[in-house]
Formats: structure tokens, C-alpha cells, sequence
């Protein structure tokens, strides 16, 4: 439903991505893994459109081909907490674009951001000024955000942050069931362990693709060593 095919992304001389090809489906809960400086968030980034003049393609199915389809939950630290608004509003975003409203919410626009908030758990804080959340609170708001976009693409950086093992395992299930009603889920995470028991397609990657499959077919021992441990920034991650 949307993809790349050798996509190459350079920063300045720095490739931070090199010959990448990979297809996200709808029903797919796919997990996109890998150290520090991966490429993660610029594969991300590619297939959102904010990296213009990148060589390689990215693809979308027909019926799928504007790129309003797509919801982004970047990562949390690139996004201002300070900004005076409440949880209601940061919700609304998802339905109206930018804050500034570039239109009055519909009564149906109002029902999309109470059903994403309930569903997400934060609708007891609707009030709430956003500054004043925890991490894991912010998180569920910015899924909410993401949930009443209604987009069939559904593309996360990192949006388990700062969330508490519990309140994890309640995302991901809500990220599950998106994909089981038919969306693609995309999610950049540390956590191989838990990426294995949620999603149905793993992709790992280390400025290039070093595998691409199911659970089973990705999660060896040869291709996590590939992935972690020859880090050419010299730090690691081994959660795994
Ligand atoms: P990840 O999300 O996997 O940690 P990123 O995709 O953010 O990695 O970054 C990949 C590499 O590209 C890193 O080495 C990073 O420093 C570099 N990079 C990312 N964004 C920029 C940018 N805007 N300008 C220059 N270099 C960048
Ligand atoms: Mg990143």
C-alpha cells in the first residue's frame, strides 16, 4: 500500500540511507528497528513527504495516492509541550490541520475527537493544559490526535517513549487493532522484543536494509548482531 524502492537519503555528503526498498501493507502492523542514526525517523520522514529530493521513489497503491491519507505521530521531543493549548485541542488538530483552525470543527469532527480520546484514555483530560502531562499522557494524546485523522496510513517514530510497560502493551493493542480494521501501522521502535510479539512484519535496518519478513524470518541471531553490534557511531543498543 505504500513503500519505497531504492531510496537513497543523503544529509550534506552523510548517506543516512542508502538503497532502501521495503512495502508497508494495509493490515500490517509493521515495526521498524534499528540503533541510534538507523535512519529510522528519515524513512519516516521520506514516506510522510518532508524529505524532498531524495533519490529513489516512494510509492502509494491506487486509491491511496494523496498523501492526506497518511497520520504522523513524529517524535516526542521534536514537538513543543509549551504551546497554551489543552488535550481537546491537540486532539482537534487531527481533524482540522494546524492549530489556528483552518476550519470550524463539525459536530462529527467533535465525535471522531471524543471517540479517539476514550479510546486512547485521556478524555478525563480533555481540559487538561498539554503542558501539564506526564510522558505517557502525551503519548496517548498524540495517538488520539493521530486516530481522529481517520488516516489509512498510520506512520509512529518512537510513540512509546517515556510510557510505562502497562500502558505500552495498551497501545499496542490499539495499534493492532488499526491494522486488523484494515490500515497500515508503521512504527519506529528500540524494543525488537516487544515489536516481535505485536507486529507481523519486522524490518531491520542500519543505513540499509539488513532484513525484511515476519517475526520468524527476521529475528535471528545473525541478523540482530548485523543490525546492533557493528555500529559505526560507536554506541549500541542491545535491549534486545
Ligand atoms: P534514527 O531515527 O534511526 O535514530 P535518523 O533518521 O534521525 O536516525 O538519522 C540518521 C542519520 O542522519 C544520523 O546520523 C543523523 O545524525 C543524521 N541526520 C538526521 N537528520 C539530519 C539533518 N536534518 N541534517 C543532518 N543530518 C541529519
Ligand atoms: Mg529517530
Amino acid at each position: 500500500m505504500l513503500g519505497v524502492q531504492n531510496l537513497t537519503v543523503r544529509y550534506g555528503s552523510h548517506v543516512a540511507l542508502q538503497d532502501a526498498t521495503v512495502r508497508f501493507e494495509a493490515g500490517s502492523f509493521s515495526a521498524i528497528i534499528g540503533p541510534n542514526g538507523a535512519g529510522k525517523s528519515t524513512l519516516l520522514k521520506t514516506l510522510v513527504g518532508l524529505l524532498p529530493g531524495t533519490e529513489g521513489r516512494v510509492a502509494f497503491d491506487e486509491g491511496h495516492s494523496a498523501r492526506q491519507c497518511i497520520s504522523y505521530v513524529p517524535q516526542q521531543q521534536t514537538l513543543d509541550w509549551g504551546f497554551p493549548v489543552t488535550v481537546w485541542d491537540v486532539a482537534m488538530m487531527g481533524r482540522t490541520g494546524r492549530l489556528g483552525w483552518l476550519r470550524w470543527p463539525s459536530k462529527r469532527d467533535r465525535q471522531l475527537v471524543e471517540d479517539a480520546l476514550k479510546e486512547t484514555g485521556v478524555y478525563e483530560l480533555r481540559a487538561r493544559h498539554i503542558g501539564a502531562l506526564s510522558g505517557g499522557q502525551r503519548q496517548r494524546v498524540l495517538l488520539a490526535r493521530m486516530l481522529a485523522r481517520q488516516g489509512h496510513l498510520l506512520l509512529l517514530d518512537e510513540p512509546l517513549t517515556g510510557v510505562d510497560s502497562a500502558t505500552q502493551e495498551q497501545l499496542m493493542a490499539l495499534l493492532k487493532t488499526q491494522a486488523q480494521r484494515g490500515r497500515a501501522v508503521v512504527m519506529v521502535t528500540h524494543d525488537l522484543e516487544q515489536a516481535r510479539r505485536w507486529c507481523d512484519h519486522l524490518l531491520l535496518i542500519n543505513r540499509r536494509i539488513i532484513a525484511d519478513g515476519t517475526p520468524e524470518q527476521v529475528y535471528t541471531p545473525a541478523n540482530i548482531e548485523a543490525t546492533f553490534s557493528t555500529s559505526h557511531l560507536g554506541h549500541t543498543h542491545a535491549e534486545a
